[in-house]
């Protein structure tokens, strides 16, 4: 079938549908693979930070010093100096438009405290994350949604975009899958939003939703648009030991601690000033050298977040459903009994490359592809350098997906709709038909579980050359087989076995491309932390990698971008000290 709109917008978590609320005189498409209010935003606990100062002094400047310093100065400094100062007017809309957040006793948006965020150029926490509970992305979804559905946003839920159509030199349409009939779908459209969210579902223990499979950056990768900085991949320090599930860092911003195995609160020895509350890459790398060190609990590989001291009390106010995620997935009982964690695989620093007005860039010359755009965490601007700070991304989200949405509504006014390339659908037929009539006997489940596996033993918190290495080949054999996978169910009606082929290989090209990275990338900076080359380099490194898929299988062309730096001493980049 074939549908026309100004504006077609893939996938409806934060990003998305604050997007589709800045275009109230356009026809809008929001696209999206899972029913709206299950996007992975909904999953987001802690906050959204912004400088509104409603506790205790606070300015944007200091919350732009700890975006840049927590990021360790990869982050490309005017794009943070736009989110930090955006970040209160687009908090405030957020509440216009109906969010519940938790109040101050004199009715103001209430604010806790959060990992890296600081007072005055780093002297000590600061309460800036604006929360609703632990809910506050159930809350942004739904009060989205609801304005979306006011402002006559047409929803094509349950769609799995497949392509990204180009002509002429600018992105012009895409081709989708309809999973409820199996039918191939062409939107045409004079702009396209990429916002289709991470690909945390790489690891094995991942707190990312299973729809986190990286479609639209390995859609864009195919399309010969690089991906950014993707050797930047967040571990969060507290995962629900095995299961991944997070344990927002709400919780230390409440107050609760590290514990090993030893029975010692063990931040307070590597970091004395923040403790529980440095950056989460620190505090990824402090856990896994306890572990190393033997003071696993029990000898073995986690540690336990305490909550006991807390109180019942606060714990049933303020960190209700994370509570009870300890009492679901493990039988822990919080208020009693510290609860065993590990870290997890939590975000994406890096993606498809874009400018602080969304517009997705194609080099290191930030040439835009004219009418594509992506916002949120599939995107790159780059604000969160190497490592992003708690609650800094439901910010990126409706900062940037409110630029996009902006920009885009100027851009339908300005050009015309550019005609659909010849046999648009072929690549999208050709990719489905071969699923469905391959007989070469592999299982997408296995390979994924393959995939999982390697990425957490090979390019997780730690990382090394020969382990890099050993990753690539595998990620290449993975490659291979999946050319070969065979599908069980040959129906067309909700077919979760094709949609889960057609993700997979959506994942192995963001896998191909954050290992070539961080092979690439011979130092340690942020969540990018190298055992063979274990200090920054800020001579060789102090630059963006753009990752090319090859001409030829597995093989993978990588540029650089330098780092756009703001005329400050405030922000020279300097050693990264807490
Ligand atoms: C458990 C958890 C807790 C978090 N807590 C916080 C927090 O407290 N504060 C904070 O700032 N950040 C937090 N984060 C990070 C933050 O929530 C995410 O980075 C952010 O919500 C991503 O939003 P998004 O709009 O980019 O994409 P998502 O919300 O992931 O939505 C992606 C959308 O794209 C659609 N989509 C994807 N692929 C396709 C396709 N091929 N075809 C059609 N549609 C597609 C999906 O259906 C979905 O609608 C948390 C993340 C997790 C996992």
């Amino acid at each position: 079938m074939y549908q026309k709109f100004d504006v077609v917008i893939v996938g409806s978590g934060g990003a998305g549908l604050m997007a589709a609320m800045q275009l109230p005189n356009a026809s809008v498409a929001v696209l999206t693979k899972v029913y709206p209010t299950r996007s992975h935003t909904g999953a987001a606990q802690g906050g959204v930070a912004a400088a509104l100062g409603n506790q205790e002094e606070d300015h944007w400047k200091w919350h732009m010093y700890d975006t840049v310093k927590g990021g360790d100065y990869l982050v490309d400094q005017p794009a943070a100096e736009i989110l930090t100062r955006e970040a209160i007017d687009a908090v405030y809309e957020l509440e216009h438009r109906g969010l519940p957040f938790n109040r101050t006793d004199d009715g103001r948006i209430d604010q806790r405290r959060f990992g890296g965020h600081t007072r005055n150029f780093g002297e000590g926490p600061v309460r800036r994350s604006c929360y609703a509970a632990d809910r506050t992305g159930h809350m942004i979804l739904q009060t989205m949604y609801q304005s979306a559905i006011k402002n006559e946003v047409r929803f094509f839920n349950e769609f799995l975009v497949l392509d990204l159509l180009i002509n002429d030199g600018q992105a012009c349409g895409v081709v989708a899958l309809e999973i409820k009939t199996g039918e191939i779908h062409t939107f045409h459209a004079k702009t396209i939003l990429f916002a289709t969210g991470g690909y945390g579902r790489a690891w094995r223990v991942t707190s990312n939703a299973f729809a986190c499979m990286g479609d639209g950056m390995s859609i864009a990768y195919r399309r010969g648009i690089p991906l950014q900085d993707m050797e930047m991949y967040q571990f969060h320090p507290t995962g629900i030991y095995k299961v991944g599930v997070l344990l927002s860092e709400a919780a230390r911003g409440e107050g609760a601690k590290l514990l090993n195995g030893k029975g010692e609160y063990f931040m307070e020895r590597y970091m004395p000033v923040l403790k529980d509350l440095a950056p989460r890459d620190i505090v990824s790398r402090c856990i896994v050298q306890e572990i190393k060190d033997g003071n696993g609990v029990d000898g073995k590989d986690y540690v336990y977040l305490d909550v006991r001291h807390l109180g019942a009390k606060t714990i049933a106010e303020k960190l209700p459903d994370i509570t009870d995620f300890a009492r679901n997935y493990l039988g822990v009982e919080p208020i009693t009994e510290p609860v065993p964690i590990q870290p997890t695989a939590h975000y994406a620093m890096g993606g498809i490359p874009t400018d602080v007005d969304a517009r997705v860039v194609i080099d290191s010359q930030w040439t835009p592809l004219p009418g594509f755009y992506a916002a949120g965490e599939v995107a790159c601007v780059s604000v969160h350098g190497a490592n992003r700070l708690g609650t800094n991304s439901l910010v990126d989200l409706i900062v940037f997906g409110r630029r996009a949405g902006k920009h885009m509504a100027k851009f339908i006014q300005e050009n015309d709709f550019v005609p659909l390339p010849e046999n648009h659908e072929e690549y999208s037929r050709e990719y489905i038909d071969h699923l469905y009539s391959s007989t070469g006997g592999e299982s997408a489940a296995h390979i994924r579980s393959e995939l999982q596996n390697e990425m957490i033993d090979n390019v997780f918190v730690e990382r090394q050359d020969a382990g890099l290495r050993h990753a690539l080949d595998q990620i290449a054999g993975l490659q291979e087989a999946y050319k070969n996978v065979q599908l069980q169910d040959k129906g067309k009606r909700f077919n979760t076995e094709l949609m889960e082929a057609v993700e997979l290989g959506f994942l192995l090209d963001c896998a191909e491309a954050t290992i070539h990275g961080a092979l690439a990338r011979t130092e340690s900076r942020g969540a990018h932390f190298r055992l063979d080359y274990q200090k920054r380099d800020d001579v060789n490194w102090l630059k963006h990698t753009l990752a090319y898929r090859g001409t030829k299988a597995h093989d993978v062309r990588l540029d650089y971008k330098d780092v756009i730096l703001v005329d400050d001493p405030i922000f020279k980049p300097k050693e990264r000290k807490y």
